[in-house]
């Protein structure tokens, strides 16, 4: 089958691989029908994590069941399934207690690869989620966002407990920022200030029910998200990029006693423990447990309450994945899919 191979940074090749195949009774194996590059796809790409040997790439999928072990019982052929980009048993305590992304025997997906015509899904039971029938083309990159984008969106508006009543200020316009922005409008939030200085991205926050937008960032994105409120700070705020920068930036618009959800995959983000002890700010982060979700984001997409999908700007067929990882690095798409 074809997938996806990163070579080098820079150097992404679609090549022929090894088919998938079962080898657990637990394991699955679904057709893709769509995958994506993912934000964290970029940093191998741009040589920021390292690339020792050719290693495939993806972890965001959706796709029809081909095969299944002969334990797994959640799923069969011909579904069309939904997973989470980390696959998880959903047995174990840690699963049991909500948080399927840290499972005791997790398999990240990005080590499997989901840029490819097929793959190879553990712990199917676990990690997959039928949705109600065959979907129609049109509802298939909703479904693909709730797969990685939106559930870790969705759990950084959680993690940052938006609700009713709450202002929340979301740092990062890529495609978990403006989800994290969809999900606190469902969530119920009553203002969301997106920050973003790119008009294209700011006029989907709104559409995703951003209310107000800062462009400044930094400090002065920090006094801003200040002015807007009283200058305490916002109840809940969402990291949604990963940097020093970014990672000051939420904390210190978060009021104390307010919530940070931290979802940008962190690199090299040193904190100053004097500075966590004064803040008194609560902060939760880390991989999304999104197949904690993926049922809730399912129906809502199913009963077409939400249309997260739109975050996709560019679709390219899997032959052309080099790129959309270009047109990603250089911020041309703000997420890329890719139609196998
Ligand atoms: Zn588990």
């Amino acid at each position: 089958m074809r997938g996806v191979m990163l070579h080098a940074p820079g150097d992404v090749r679609v090549e022929e691989i090894d088919d998938p195949k079962i080898t657990a009774p637990t394991d699955a194996i679904i057709r893709l029908s769509a995958t994506c590059v993912c934000g964290s796809d970029l940093w191998p790409f741009r040589g920021a994590d390292p690339v020792d040997q050719p290693m495939p790439m993806g972890h965001e999928y959706v796709g029809i069941v081909e095969e299944v072990g002969n334990e797994v019982t959640t799923v069969k052929p011909g579904q069309f399934v939904v997973g989470s980009f980390v696959a998880s048993d959903g047995t174990c305590e840690i699963c049991r207690s909500g948080y399927p992304s840290s499972c005791a025997h997790r398999v990240f997906m990005s080590l499997v690869g989901t840029q490819s015509e097929r793959a190879l899904i553990p712990h199917a039971d676990g990690t997959l989620v039928a949705t109600p029938g065959m979907p129609d083309t049109d509802m298939i990159p909703s479904l693909l966002a709730a797969s990685d984008v939106l559930g870790t969106g969705w759990f950084g508006a959680v993690a940052a407990e938006a609700g009713p009543g709450k202002t929340v200020a979301v740092v990062g316009d890529g495609a978990v920022g403006l989800l994290a922005v969809l999900a606190a409008r469902q969530l119920g939030a009553e203002r969301i200030i997106a920050m973003s200085r790119h008009e294209p991205r700011q006029a989907l926050a709104r559409e995703f029910g951003a209310t107000d937008i800062v462009t400044e960032r930094g400090d002065n994105g920090v006094a801003k998200v200040k002015e807007l409120t009283g200058g305490l700070g916002a109840h809940s705020v969402v990291e949604a990029v990963g940097t020093q920068e970014s990672m000051h930036q939420a904390m210190r618009s978060t009021r104390p006693g307010g919530h940070v959800g931290f979802v940008g995959v962190n690199h090299d983000v040193t904190l100053s423990g004097e500075e966590l002890f004064f803040s008194q700010i609560h902060l939760l982060g880390g991989p999304a447990p999104v197949r904690r979700f993926l049922p809730d984001l399912i129906q809502l997409i199913w009963d077409k309450k939400i249309n997260p999908g739109k975050v996709f700007d560019l679709a390219l067929p899997l032959d052309q994945a080099a790129e959309a990882y270009r047109a990603m690095d250089e911020r041309r798409a703000v997420k890329a899919l890719l139609t196998v």
